[in-house]
């Protein structure tokens, strides 16, 4: 049976719950326990598939076909625990799964309720692989108050009851906002954040205080008697330099071993924190830095290419340099030339995306890259757009493109070097879509392996010939192109095992020119970095070096 903390929030969103979440998994298992964290989001939508990541921020994909919350690539990242399709749940997956069984007649003609009917389809989620861990981390997304988020708080409270007592913590983040008038750091919202939780039933047993400063003695002997908690379970979380260093600074400021008090685990076991210190050192002590321009639509919030970014600096930290990475818009080269953009960067990268908007300014970034002999890493969207560049400026395709731009135009300007796949092999079996399919969860999704010709870049690159990587896409590179974009130099050097999707094209007569159908940067960890991002930013290096 699994030992379970809930982690909910407080005062104000975006406080870190994530990262705190994600930092306590790291910091059980670095006292040798094994753990799994889960996300509980009280939006209706039924998973972060179709929301615009402007809005949301990314949306990671796990191995089993998932999309759900970027806060699951925290966990990954943190506890390097591959996340599961069941560690993952909306409001929009409660009801909808309710609502599913009411209409097959599976609560018998009863009246459907929030209690029980809503709060027991998130207790039985929650249940989910209790036997495999010792630790099971459920974080509650947004804050208490919120009434979308109610029935989860219900939820949790009554699942704490139904288990034998001590097996079930409360962690609650708030903020100590400064202010700067009085000079103090006042404590009123996390009493009254605290007072919110206990008027629903539950009493946190460790508080996680935001706070840009150190927390006073006499703050935190306050906090601990408005909000009934003992003063070593009041937690400091200072802001920090980098996100990697958050296990260590949570430790100094003993969030675990309050996390084991809390279930009265005595003597707890000794923490061994050097992959951490590892980490911390890499992120701080770099030996050079290196420029990499991310050329995509959804530049003004860094949040929509989360694990990129992440990736990237894992590849720095590979290499001891610093990776300082610029967004640039690419619809900008829509209209512009992009070389005064795009020159002095070290590295470009142009990652996923959907529709056509700032295609052709991508387009134009991956012939800059190519034409420059700049390293140039294309993901997904980026790896179509190299190939549509390839076969319009070296195979002669003038008119090549994608047939998602066409499904947006509605008519057929391009010859489709991309075209819309519309059946694929999963496992043993065939999975068949339509174009006119909803949009939730009808791409080719998840891990998917790949074979990698022997002797290619790619191949050393990774150290083997067969890869698992994730995907999420609906659109292909068509092969009936292959021929004629091998002999002008871009190699398919990673294939479906059928041998009937491209996975990765190379450019053979360049430093490092490199599209992949999947994404690399969801499997990226500070302490494993990807092996793509890791060569990546080593030519980057190199490349800086030479300029
Ligand atoms: N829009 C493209 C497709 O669906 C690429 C998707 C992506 O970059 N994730 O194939």
């Amino acid at each position: 049976m699994a030992r379970y903390v809930f982690i909910t929030g407080g005062v104000v969103s975006s406080l870190g719950k994530g990262l705190a979440s994600a930092a306590l998994g790291a910091l059980l298992q670095a006292r040798g326990y094994s753990v799994r964290l889960r996300k509980l989001d009280p939006y209706l939508n039924v998973d972060p598939g179709t929301m615009s990541p402007f809005e949301h921020g990314e949306v990671f994909v796990t191995d089993d076909g998932a999309e759900t919350d970027l806060d699951l690539g925290h966990y990954e990242r943190f506890t390097g625990v591959a996340a599961r399709m069941t560690d993952s749940i909306s409001s929009g997956r409660v009801y909808s799964n309710v609502l599913e069984k009411e209409r097959r007649g599976d609560y018998l003609g009863k009246t459907i309720q929030v209690i029980p009917h809503v709060t027991n389809e998130i207790k039985d989620f929650i249940n989910i692989g209790d036997d495999e861990v010792d630790f099971m981390l459920c974080e509650i997304g947004g804050t208490v108050g919120d009434i979308e988020g109610l029935p989860f708080f219900e939820a949790i409270r009554q699942f704490a009851q139904d288990k034998p007592r001590g097996e079930c913590i409360f962690m609650h983040l708030t903020l100590l906002p400064y202010v700067t008038a009085s000079g103090e750091l006042k404590t009123k919202p996390t009493q009254h954040s605290v007072k919110e939780l206990r008027s629903i039933g539950l009493q946190p047993d460790v508080l996680v205080c935001r706070s840009e400063r150190p927390i006073p003695e006499k703050e935190r002997e306050k906090i601990a008697l408005f909000c009934n908690v003992r003063k070593e379970d009041v937690i400091a979380a200072p802001d920090l330099k980098s996100i990697y260093e958050a296990p260590l600074a949570y430790h100094r400021e003993g969030l675990d071993q309050a996390v084991l008090d809390a279930f009265g685990i005595a003597p707890a076991p000794k923490p061994n924190l050097d992959v951490w210190h590892d980490v911390a050192d890499r992120v701080f002590n770099p030996e050079g830095d290196v420029r990499i321009a991310i050329v995509g639509k959804y530049v003004q919030l860094e949040d929509a290419y989360k694990s990129i970014a992440e990736a990237l600096t894992h590849g720095g930290m590979a290499n001891r340099v610093k990776v300082n990475v610029e967004w640039v818009d690419a619809e900008v080269f829509e209209r512009e030339d992009p070389a005064p953009y795009l020159e002095g960067y070290d590295a470009i990268l142009v990652p996923g995306g959907f529709g056509e908007r700032g295609t052709e300014g991508k387009i134009k970034a991956a012939h800059f890259a190519r034409t420059q002999n700049i390293p140039y890493l294309g993901i997904c969207l980026g790896m179509q757009m190299a190939v549509i560049e390839a076969a319009r400026n070296l195979a002669g395709i003038k008119t090549a493109g994608s047939e998602e731009f066409d499904h947006e135009a509605g008519k057929s300007r391009f010859e489709p070097v991309v075209y819309h796949l519309k059946e694929w092999v999963q496992g043993s079996q065939t999975v068949r879509r339509k174009a006119g399919d909803d949009k939730g969860g009808t791409m080719r999704l998840g891990a998917y392996n790949a074979s990698l010709t022997e002797g290619s870049r790619v191949a050393q690159i990774y150290g083997t010939t067969t890869i698992e990587e994730r995907h999420r896409h609906r659109y292909e590179v068509d092969t009936k192109y292959r021929d004629q974009l091998e002999a002008h130099g871009l190699k398919f050097s990673g294939m479906s095992p059928d041998g009937r999707l491209p996975e990765i094209v190379e450019a053979v007569d360049h430093p490092w020119y490199i599209g992949v159908q999947f994404h690399p940067e969801l499997k990226s960890k500070p302490f494993d970095p990807h092996p793509l991002f890791k060569d990546f930013v080593r030519a980057a290096k190199e490349n800086s070096r030479l300029v």
